[in-house]
């Protein structure tokens, strides 16, 4: 069965056609569409959707543009299966938008957050996420839901790893989108990650112990789970509402 494939996946096509990412972007992030307007003024530098550029895969990571964040097309399945080998959907980040959408600095993120009961009437946590661009209500639908299963799946989600850090990801000069509150890792006993699973030759070897119950919920409200990541990290989920918005999906 072929998936659906995302407008941005690369390709000479998309490069000479900018705007079905400007319209998935609005999309997804309605109250940031006067953002994505292609006009610049001198308070609105104007965000780049298509700088024109073929890229290496650390380019990629390292200056992406607006398109190269959907590079990779995020796979809805019904099952988990290791990632094919150099896919990493929505490991891609804009800094400059994302910055634009949840805060520039730590301060200024740190002012929008809002709370979120975790899992109400099984916990009294109270959890925080970013409360712009519908993050925050995400999580909190996700919360209410992953609260409704059944008790063999508590293990996985009473603890959980945190949400705010303003930290940079591991090894690289790039913040996490832990720095925005769009993230939350769960509990770190029952994670796998790559760096910490090689092969003898050094090849990631992926492991997940995350049921695909959670991360269905998860996936319903606009999360991207990185146990779809060839850089595997099966606690961390990230609010990326473009990944499912009709709008930046395009049937093949
Ligand atoms: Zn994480």
């Amino acid at each position: 069965m072929a998936l659906p494939l995302l407008v941005g996946q690369g390709g000479v096509e998309n490069k000479e056609r900018p705007d079905p990412i400007r319209r998935c972007f609005q999309a997804a992030y309605p109250a940031a569409a006067d953002s994505l307007t292609p006009i610049k003024t001198e308070n609105n530098p104007g965000l780049v959707i298509d700088d024109g550029l073929i890229k290496s895969r650390s380019q990629l990571f390292d200056r992406p543009d607006l398109q190269d964040t959907l590079h990779w097309p995020y796979p809805v399945k019904r099952n988990i299966e290791p990632p094919p080998e150099g896919a990493d959907p929505g490991r891609i980040r804009h800094l400059g938008f994302l910055k634009l959408l949840y805060g520039a600095d730590r301060t200024v993120v740190r002012e929008q957050l809002v709370d979120v009961q975790w899992l109400p009437g099984l916990s009294k946590r109270v959890i925080q996420f970013n409360g712009r661009h519908g993050a925050a209500a995400a999580l909190q639908s996700v919360s209410n839901e992953l609260a409704k299963l059944p008790r063999r799946f508590h293990t996985y989600i009473l603890k959980t790893n945190g949400t705010f850090n303003w930290r940079y990801i591991k090894g690289t000069k790039r913040l996490s989108a832990h720095a925005f509150a769009i993230a939350i890792d769960l509990d770190i006993r029952h994670t796998d990650y790559w760096r910490w699973a090689r092969d003898t030759q050094g090849r990631f070897k992926f492991r997940n112990r995350i049921p695909i119950e959670i991360v269905e919920i998860f996936e319903k409200y606009g999360f991207v789970w990185g146990g779809r990541w060839w850089h595997f990290d099966t606690m961390h989920f990230e609010y990326r509402p473009e990944f499912f918005t009709p709008e930046c999906v395009v049937q093949p």
